[in-house]
């Protein structure tokens, strides 16, 4: 097979077999790779032209009732020090964050029942009624068509809900308790009510082979979420994944421009994840096809309690310093900073 026909005809149809994509994912270095991100910016710029939004990330509580084996905030980490924000903290780092011009709130937390559907909508509907003009995401994890349904009506614009692996046995062995099909059945909800809807996988989970990264990809092609988050695996030494590998950089660069030239109108973050690995891991995803950027507005003497993984960056930077830094980096591969709230293209 030769790789730049194979990359031609997903530039130009949006469309690739497993076996090409496993070809890709298999084989492709150097040259190769690069001639992969420079179809995959052609791709997002053609519908984003050379702009990238910034969303604010609140995260609002570290407690969770699930157990997820690679997340460092899962309920059997007790070393791990727990907090929830008031109500009127989070109103505090929207205001921080509305005052330096951001216009979507995203908020995120492990699924913590002290947060009642009540809550939730209160949080919601303040925010909304303080900032009218912004977009509201919930990343809250699963909840029942209902709940979501009550968000929606207070006012939530959008969900994350990563599908994390769309291969049922690799799932099964890293989440307990839990299974693919309530994921998926969760993500087609929010998408019946409305919802602008993220999915998004991790790249590098201890035993993930290329084949299930093409069953990630075809995934995501069929259920054409608006949003895709995908950031490397990076493990956490007070989890049970602890001792394994993390994912690479280079993998999740590819997984990214595949996405972008699978689904060309998609909104796809450069994760905080992908920085961590590489100081310049956002810059190089951002020459792969991403067009979102979400620095952290949460309160700094919080912010390294919600550790999902270890050494995650930024976690003493002010709101005000995240959003200068994180704007000079997107201006240092030729983009600028889009602050409206960047809904996606379909949906305006
Ligand atoms: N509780 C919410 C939010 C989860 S945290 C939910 O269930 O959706 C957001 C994302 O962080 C997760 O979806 C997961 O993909 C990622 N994450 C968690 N632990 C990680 C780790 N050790 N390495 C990399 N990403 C991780």
């Amino acid at each position: 097979m030769n790789i730049k026909k194979i990359i031609d005809s997903l530039y130009e149809t949006n469309q690739s077999s497993k076996e090409e994509l496993a070809y890709i994912i298999n084989n492709i270095s150097g040259e190769d790779f690069q001639y992969l991100q420079e179809r995959a910016y052609e791709t997002k710029e053609k519908h984003y032209s050379n702009t990238v939004f910034m969303r604010g990330l609140i995260e609002f509580t570290n407690y969770c009732k699930r157990d997820c084996s690679y997340c460092g905030i899962r309920r059997s980490n007790k070393d791990a020090d727990r907090y929830r924000l008031s109500v009127d903290q989070i109103l505090e780092c929207c205001k921080t964050g509305y005052e330096l011009g951001f216009s979507t709130f995203v908020l995120q937390g492990g699924e913590d029942p002290y947060f009642t559907d009540e809550i939730i909508c209160e949080i919601i509907s303040k925010i909304k009624e303080l900032y009218p003009d912004c977009a509201v995401t919930l990343s809250i994890g699963e909840k029942s068509k209902e709940s979501y349904q009550k968000y929606y009506d207070a006012g939530a614009d959008r969900f994350l809900l990563r599908h994390e692996t769309a291969n049922h046995d690799l799932y099964d062995s890293i989440h307990p308790e839990m299974t693919l099909n309530s994921r998926i059945e969760c993500l087609n909800s929010l998408k019946d009510i409305g919802y602008q809807v993220g999915a998004g996988f991790m790249v590098g989970i201890p035993g993930q082979t290329t084949e299930n990264l093409v069953e990630d990809l075809l995934f995501l092609k069929d259920l054409e979420p608006h949003m895709i988050g995908i950031g490397p695996f990076i493990p956490h030494k007070k989890t049970p994944l602890g001792k394994y590998e993390g994912g690479t950089v280079e993998k999740t660069l590819i997984m990214l421009c595949l996405t972008r030239l699978l689904l060309p109108k998609v909104l796809l973050p450069s994760t905080t994840a992908l920085g961590t690995l590489d100081s310049l891991g956002r810059e190089k995803a951002l020459k792969s096809g991403a067009n979102v950027v979400m620095p952290n507005l949460s309160p700094t003497d919080q912010r390294e309690k919600y550790e999902l993984y270890e050494n995650k960056i930024c976690t003493g930077d002010e709101a005000a310093h995240c959003r200068v830094c994180i704007e000079a980096r997107i201006n240092s591969t030729g983009n600028v900073v889009d602050m409206s709230r960047g809904d996606h293209v379909d949906y305006l």
